[in-house]
Order: structure tokens, then C-alpha cells, then sequence
């Protein structure tokens, strides 16, 4: 398959991908696939038939059956080549149980965090924790919230990943998450080279918000030097944000030339700048289950 990189015009093969290199394809929603070092790594499989799984929008209209969308025609070949996975959290929209049964059958190490790791394992996947020099690289653990008060409870501790393989671009898979001091500690003293941040807005109609504001992102976007990947949209339907609204707002905040809006199966390649520093990943504190996982848990299917 060809890729071609949104800034330069350059075409690679994903099977010649380069030394210095890192490429990211967004498959659907938060599902992308990484090429990072010599590992291909599947994040957050969500691989559902269109209308598998119930709406998320509880209360105030516009609720409808998810995924919104079918996987684009590009995902059976990117996912026969992954040779890894990393789960941000164990959310329905994130691994699903097409993703679990695609990963059991693969036996596909998934790489995630402790307070997911022991449902996960008992789903009968082969569960690593996702913590320093996992997978070759140096990776810092971002703790940030999935929403505020009660509801932000009830969706449990999330947090997100820094991930820095020698020579690429580092990563900052945000995660699920809205906008906390400690995500945005994290973009000001890591700068990573590439950041994915979820950008649907999700509300479910009841408790708030439970992602990035369009405002957040524009604020997160600021912070950052480094190239802004959004990904979260347009296929769940507690999503309201559209990629062109996001791009038209980016672009009117003179955002436009350091942000990506991937379509459906398309393929971005980042290449680390000869500037970029090293940094030193700060050790987290690894947290545990707490009892909303009991129903999280279950929310996400046996
Ligand atoms: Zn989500």
C-alpha cells in the first residue's frame, strides 16, 4: 500500500517503512495502527460490524447504534501485519469483542495499564504492562480523568502514554481524557514530536463532558510544537465534532499546519526533527482496580 506524507508529498511503501520513521494509520475512531521500531502496534481495537454495539448518547436525542461506520477496506491488510497491542483503557469503544477475539486469535501481546490488565488477562488476552522500556522504549504513564465528578468516577482512573523508540519520533497517545493540569504538564515538559488526541467531544447527554472540548484542543494545540494528530470522530454517536468543523476551527486559530484529521484507513508518516531533544520519562505510579472497574468492566463485555 502506498502512503504518502501529508507535508511533503513523499510515497514509501508501509512495507519499506524507513529508519527514522514513525508511521501512524487511523483506522476508525481511536483505532490506529503504529509502525514503531520494528513493531507494527494496534491501538485500542475497536472492530465491530456497523450497529454492533448500543448508542452511548443516554439522554437528549441523537442516539443511535455503534460503530456509525464500517472499518475502511484498507484494515485487513494493515491488521494481518500488527505484531503488537496497546489498550489505553477497556472501554467498549476501544477494545470491543471483535478487537479481544481478533487478539486472542493472533495471540497478539497487548501491552496495557494496571488497572485494565487484570479484567483484560481474564478475557483470556496475553497482558503485559505498558510501563518503562516495554516494547524497547522509554514510555511515561500520563494519569489524566475521563470526565468530571461522579461520571468521571464511574469511568474509572485513565491515563495516557509518551512513547519514544531510539532515532523516531516520540508519541503521546492522550487516551481518553479532558483537559487536566497533569495532560497539560505533560505536553509542555515532553513536547513529544507527534501527539494523538481524542477529539469527538463526547457527551453521553447526562454528567458532562468526557473529552476534549473543540476549545480544549485548540488550547492543547498552542502548547505543543510538535504535529497534532486528532482522531475520535465521526464514528460514534455520542461524538457531536465533524472533521471539517474541527479543521475550519484549527485552521482559523492559524492551527492548520501542524494538525492532522486522518480519514478512515488513511496513512500519515512522521520523521523526528534533528532538533528534537531527549527526554527522560518520569516514573509513574502504577495504579490498581478500584470497584467502578466491576461495572466497566462488564459495561465492556464479556
Ligand atoms: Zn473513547
Amino acid at each position: 500500500m502506498d502512503i504518502r506524507h501529508p507535508r511533503e508529498g513523499m510515497v514509501i511503501r508501509w512495507c519499506e517503512r524507513q529508519v527514522g520513521l514513525m508511521q501512524l494509520q487511523h483506522l476508525r475512531n481511536a483505532t490506529v495502527i503504529l509502525g514503531l521500531g520494528a513493531h507494527r502496534v494496534l491501538v485500542d481495537p475497536m472492530l465491530a460490524d456497523v450497529g454492533a454495539m448500543p448508542g452511548f448518547k443516554l439522554l437528549g436525542g441523537g442516539r443511535r447504534r455503534n460503530p456509525l461506520v464500517p472499518l475502511p477496506a484498507a484494515a485487513t491488510e494493515a491488521l494481518a501485519a500488527t505484531t503488537a497491542a496497546i489498550v489505553t483503557h477497556e472501554h467498549p469503544d476501544h477494545v470491543d469483542a471483535a478487537g479481544r477475539r481478533f487478539l486472542r486469535e493472533r495471540g497478539l501481546p497487548v501491552w496495557t495499564n494496571g488497572v485494565d490488565g487484570p479484567s483484560l488477562r481474564k478475557k483470556g488476552l496475553d497482558v503485559h504492562e505498558l510501563r518503562d522500556g516495554a516494547l524497547g522504549m522509554r514510555i511515561e504513564v500520563v494519569r489524566s480523568r475521563h470526565a468530571r465528578g461522579a461520571l468521571g468516577w464511574l469511568l474509572g482512573p485513565v491515563c495516557g502514554y509518551y512513547l519514544a523508540h531510539d532515532g523516531e519520533p516520540s508519541i503521546y497517545l492522550i487516551g481518553d481524557s479532558i483537559l487536566t493540569d497533569s495532560v497539560l504538564e505533560a505536553v509542555d515538559r515532553l513536547q513529544p514530536d507527534v501527539i494523538l488526541a481524542p477529539a469527538g467531544a463526547a457527551n453521553m447527554g447526562i454528567g458532562g463532558d468526557i473529552l476534549f472540548s473543540v476549545d480544549d484542543l485548540v488550547r492543547l494545540t498552542r502548547l505543543a510544537r510538535g504535529q497534532v494528530v486528532f482522531n475520535h470522530l465521526e464514528a460514534l454517536d455520542h461524538c457531536p465534532t465533524t472533521r471539517t468543523g474541527l479543521l475550519a476551527r484549527l485552521e482559523a486559530e492559524g492551527l492548520g499546519d501542524r494538525v492532522h484529521v486522518p480519514a478512515d484507513g488513511e496513512v500519515l508518516t512522521f520523521e523526528r526533527p534533528r532538533a528534537a531533544a531527549v527526554v527522560t520519562p518520569r516514573p509513574g505510579t502504577p495504579e490498581r482496580p478500584g470497584l467502578q472497574k466491576w461495572v466497566s468492566a462488564r459495561f465492556a463485555g464479556a
